[in-house]
């Protein structure tokens, strides 16, 4: 384990901010960064990330079709906003389908994942360029793409200010970023009392605008947008209201599967063609989108949980 201090403000002393898994997020005094501290070194987070395989449901992800190409489809419309073409790069592409759906819109699309399944899925079935391995581990040539992307990553990365350098290295002069996460550094700690939303230690990072502005001059770009979406869904009633209608759905005349036994001794087989897409996960997929993107644009952003969506220029 290893102690930090705030990336932007260094040791301007912190607040306890909220614990879970046995793991401590602190909120910097000085910007009010929530960050997790003491936290594991690089080399036993590596060994926490090798169970990741089984932490992760693969399967659920490649399978969950509908919703990776809604969102892919999102983000596309924001990034055709400001470019049209060009070469572009995906940290954490996944399973994938969003690099698909950018060869779609005339693209040239890259990814780098480090799940191999996802790269292997990626690669040999969607027959997209994926890399295997971490922006520090995979040689890219710097200056050479257009837009650089990544959505729910930002919170896993253990040097977010090294990491968004090396993001602009690779990006040519006034090439594009564009990123989406939480605001949970905006609320209070005291949210999250009870619960392990915040998923420490995955979750190394917490911003909210302000310290995404600060990580974006500290690291040369501008920042030319940020929106905001209230996740209405992440609200306890109408949350509580929506799972009750998903298991409705879900356990109609067929009882739950039983989990999948987490065994180390059989591995993920990869599947071999892109699953159909299924009718009621395409309807689901669509009015989350619209409560999200649409109600969510529109609503109260005061003290509610958001997802921020940033487009930033590299000066
Ligand atoms: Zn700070």
């Amino acid at each position: 384990m290893e102690a930090v201090s705030c990336i932007f403000c260094g040791d301007r002393g912190t607040r306890p901010y909220h614990a879970e898994n046995g793991y401590e997020a602190v909120a910097c005094e000085g910007c009010g960064l929530v960050f997790v501290t003491p936290r594991p070194t690089e080399g036993e987070m590596k060994r926490l990330y090798e169970g990741q395989e089984t932490k992760v449901d693969l399967g659920l992800q490649i399978r969950n079709v509908e919703r990776a190409v809604y969102e892919a489809r999102r983000a596309l419309d924001l990034i055709g906003r400001h470019a049209a073409s060009g070469r572009l790069l995906e940290i954490g592409s996944a399973a994938g389908y969003f690099l698909r759906e950018a060869r779609a819109r005339g693209f040239s699309p890259t990814g780098i994942d480090i799940t191999g399944p996802f790269v292997r899925y990626a690669t040999e079935v969607l027959g997209v360029d994926v890399h295997e391995g971490t922006l520090a581990s995979v040689e890219l040539s710097p200056g050479s793409f257009d837009v650089v992307y990544h959505r729910n990553v930002l919170s896993h990365l253990a040097y977010p200010l090294d990491a968004f350098r090396q993001m602009h290295a690779l990006l040519r002069p006034g090439g594009l970023l564009v990123f989406q996460t939480g605001n949970v550094a905006e609320l209070p700690g005291e949210r999250w009392a009870g619960t392990n939303e915040l998923d420490l230690p995955d979750h190394l990072y917490h911003f909210g605008e302000k310290q995404l502005r600060l990580l974006a001059e500290r690291t040369g770009f501008e920042i030319l947008d940020v929106q905001r979406y209230a996740l209405l869904l992440h609200e306890p009633a109408p949350r509580a209201a929506l799972l009750r209608l998903q298991s409705l759905f879900r356990t109609k005349g067929k009882p739950a599967a039983p989990k999948p036994q987490k065994d180390k001794a059989a591995p993920f087989v990869v599947p071999t063609e892109v699953p159909p897409a299924r009718l009621l996960q395409t309807l689901e997929v669509l009015v989350d989108g619209y409560i999200t993107y649409d109600l969510g644009a529109v609503a109260s952003k005061e003290g509610r949980r958001a997802t921020l969506v940033v487009v930033a220029r590299a000066r």
